[in-house]
């Protein structure tokens, strides 16, 4: 995998505090109960538990987030939200730092394109969702 070396503008905290803005959410809420992995239907996929993506945001450990390809995979279903007793909604937070990325013209951090014979098939819905990935 290519590394990704962040730009100064975005760097460490402010990066942070980007993700926090944009999101809406206070990362520095999480406990590490490990609820939101334990119930992600993705995380099987994932190089990064989504507990992981914030507990290295926490330690200001930025780069381990952008080269990873847990937001990517995320499809924004909402488990980890609904189950996390502290009100973490992690969709948003992955959601973020995909637009951040995006923002400085990161997407080929994408984990895979999709094949062509797939989205053929693919039911709408699926498309929608690519597509939404790839909007700020
Ligand atoms: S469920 Fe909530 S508090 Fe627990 S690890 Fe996930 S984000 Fe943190
Ligand atoms: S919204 Fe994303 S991180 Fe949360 S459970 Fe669903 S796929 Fe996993």
């Amino acid at each position: 995998m290519v590394s990704l070396t962040l730009p100064k503008r975005i760097a460490d905290r402010d990066w942070i505090k980007e993700i926090e803005e944009l999101s809406g959410e206070n990362l520095f809420a999480c406990y590490q109960c490990g609820k939101c992995s334990a119930g992600c239907p993705l995380a099987f996929a994932m190089d990064l538990l989504p507990h992981q993506v914030i507990r290295l945001l926490q330690l200001e450990l930025v780069n381990e987030v952008l080269n990873s390809s847990a937001p990517w995979f995320c499809v924004g279903c909402l488990t980890c939200a609904t189950r996390c007793p502290k009100g973490v909604d992690l969709a948003k937070v992955m959601e973020a730092i995909r637009t951040l990325l995006l923002r400085e013209g990161k997407e080929e951090r994408r984990p895979f394109p999709l094949p062509t014979e797939i989205m053929t098939e693919a039911p709408q819905q699926a498309s929608v969702s690519a597509f939404r990935k790839l909007s700020l």
